[in-house]
Formats: structure tokens, C-alpha cells, sequence
């Protein structure tokens, strides 16, 4: 059984349909828009889980929020390739070093 709230306008009494902002009627403000309100019922959201108590509908995250979440991301990525590089890096210079070796060993022989 579903429950509907018949919801009317606190100024003038008309009928409002759910998630309406302004009464059709006496365009009154039904709800204030600056806060986190679900944009599916009209029901406060709650801030730390962006999800709404009433219907369930996930907000997305704000701009500043996936910012945040990508240049986290990207510092975790960055780093852990750094991280997995260095080996790589000590094998390079391992290789490098044993060439080097070589040539000089080569150099050496070869020298009067
Ligand atoms: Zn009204
Ligand atoms: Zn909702």
C-alpha cells in the first residue's frame, strides 16, 4: 500500500504537485531551494550520505566533490606508479652500470 501525501500550499490552499518549488496559485515559495532537497520528492536530503530519507534517491556529488575525489585519485595513481617504477628503475640502472662495465673492461684490454 502506498501512503500519497496530498500536500496543499500553506498561503493559499491550493494543490501542489510533488517537488513543486512555487504555488501555480499565489507563487508562494513552497520549499527553499538553497538547501540539499531531493530534486525527485522535494524531501530534505541528508548531507552525509546524499541520499534522500524519503524516496531514496541518490544526489550526485557536487563539481568541488568529484574534483576533490579525481585529484585524490590521481595522486594514488601517480604514486603508486612511482612506486611500481622504482624497481625498474634500479634493474635500468643495474643493466646500464653492467654495460658500462663491459665497455670499460673492452676499453681496458684494448688499451696499449
Ligand atoms: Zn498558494
Ligand atoms: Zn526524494
Amino acid at each position: 500500500m502506498t501512503e500519497i501525501v496530498s500536500l496543499k500550499c500553506p498561503n493559499c490552499g491550493a494543490d501542489i504537485d510533488e517537488g513543486q518549488l512555487t504555488c501555480n496559485y499565489c507563487n508562494s515559495k513552497l520549499k527553499q531551494v538553497s538547501g540539499n532537497i531531493c530534486p525527485k520528492c522535494g524531501s530534505e536530503i541528508d548531507d552525509k550520505t546524499n541520499t534522500c530519507q524519503a524516496c531514496g534517491f541518490r544526489k550526485k556529488l557536487d563539481k568541488a566533490t568529484v574534483r576533490l575525489i579525481l585529484i585524490i585519485t590521481a595522486v594514488i595513481v601517480i604514486s603508486s606508479t612511482i612506486i611500481a617504477i622504482i624497481p625498474v628503475i634500479g634493474v635500468i640502472i643495474g643493466v646500464a652500470a653492467s654495460i658500462l662495465a663491459g665497455i670499460l673492461t673492452i676499453i681496458g684490454t684494448h688499451a696499449p
